[in-house]
């Protein structure tokens, strides 16, 4: 239901309404039929429960009034019986609803025990973080897959980030820059080679150190069902001194001019219960997200791919103002994204096919210089 009614523009779209309206039924269907067979056994098992209940009384009426009148029984303990029968009666029920809830009780523990006993593969590290800014990011060697890859996406990269650099990640689509970014935030666990965040193994770091201290944009747009403002204040920690303010984040991710457009403003609501934002909107949002917290380092994976050139510049153009002397990655299918990077590497295959800076990387007339002609041309 929950697929049918976020993906309704995509099923007319494709005129698929039919076919989704027979998978619906068929499903509903399969669902009615279960409800209905445990509806049917409950509706055999009460009456049959309570006429067994009510026999019980009727034949110790009759017994007992039987053996009254043969005086092997005074009225006063046939009473007294029927008193007992009824306290017996009641337990009775409850055991056997005690028994049918605690089945059901036990499928659904299973099921929160099956996410409960999850075994964390990624053990976390004892060592505090305390800061990234003067500390140099290095990659030795390093290799990594996916848990349900078959084999390495990143292959032995060797790359040295120096404190305050900008480093441009690009490459061709499915080239392994989203996952090259990833690595710093610690979110997989680690498979050859080293990755050194100063002179620690990053194996050894505390994860939510690490994390604490990066602005993360990621590929895909994620925005709350909230307001605007508490969108863009979600990465804000609540005793957290220090960052930027809204205004200024609002401000460098070109944000404001948004802001007359929509109906309540910076309060208006958006995601599923709100006004829905454009592709370009919630890219500027995130990294208003991001930036709020004037992160030490600042990763802007493909961030910038819904918003037009000249937004493009103007962002970028803030970021290296404000972002002197500060970590930044940026992965960009669009050169002119990195071409002010302190290095750029070019991956291919999850390697570290070309490495230099614009002027260098043009010289060595490889992938990068023919994209960046190319899409000069289309410019
Ligand atoms: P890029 O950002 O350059 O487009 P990605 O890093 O997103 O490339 O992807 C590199 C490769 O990793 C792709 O072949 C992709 O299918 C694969 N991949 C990405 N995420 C996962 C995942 N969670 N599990 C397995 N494979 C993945």
């Amino acid at each position: 239901m929950l697929e049918n009614v976020l993906g309704v523009r995509v099923i007319r779209a494709y005129s698929k309404e039919e076919n989704e309206i027979k998978r619906f039924e068929e499903r509903s269907k399969n669902l009615y039929d279960k409800m209905m067979d445990e509806s049917k056994t409950s509706a055999l098992w009460g009456p049959i429960g309570r006429g067994v209940s009510g026999a019980s009384y009727v034949i110790a009426f009759l017994f007992g009034a039987h053996q009254i009148s043969k005086g092997a029984l005074t009225i006063g303990q046939l009473i007294t019986f029927i008193m007992y029968l009824g306290n017996i009666v009641g337990p009775m029920f409850s055991l056997g609803d005690f028994i049918t809830m605690s089945n059901q009780a036990s499928a659904s523990s299973d099921r929160i025990s099956n996410v409960l006993n999850e075994k964390i593969d990624l053990p976390d590290g004892e060592k505090e973080l305390n800061s990234l800014w003067d500390k140099t990011i290095e990659f030795r060697n390093f290799s990594f897959k996916y848990p349900s890859s078959k084999s390495d996406l990143l292959k032995e990269i060797n790359l040295t980030i120096e404190p305050g650099q900008t480093l441009g990640v690009v490459g061709k689509v499915g080239s392994g820059k989203t996952t090259f970014l990833k690595q710093i935030l610690k979110f997989y666990k680690q498979n050859e080679g080293e990755l050194f965040i100063g002179s620690s193994d990053i194996v050894d770091i505390k994860s939510s150190t690490i994390r604490d201290k990066i602005g993360y944009v990621p590929q895909n747009h994620l925005v709350f069902s909230k307001s605007l403002e508490d969108n863009v204040l979600f990465s804000k920690k609540k005793d957290s001194k220090g960052g930027l303010s809204l205004e200024e984040a609002l401000s460098l991710a070109d944000l404001e001019k948004d802001l007359s457009q929509l109906p309540n403003g910076i309060e208006t609501m958006i995601g599923e219960k709100g006004v829905s934002l454009s592709g370009g909107q919630k890219q500027r949002l995130q990294i208003a997200r991001a930036l709020i917290i004037d992160p030490e380092l600042l990763i802007l994976d493909d961030s910038l791919s819904a918003v037009d050139a000249k937004t493009e510049e103007k962002i970028l153009k803030n970021l290296r103002e404000t972002r002197k002397g500060k970590m930044t990655f940026i992965s960009s299918h669009r050169l002119s994204a990195v071409i002010n990077a302190d290095t750029i590497i070019v991956l291919k295959d999850g390697r570290i096919d070309e490495i230099g800076n614009h002027e260098s990387l043009m010289k060595n007339k490889g992938w990068y210089y023919e994209q960046f002609l190319k899409q000069q041309k289309e410019a």
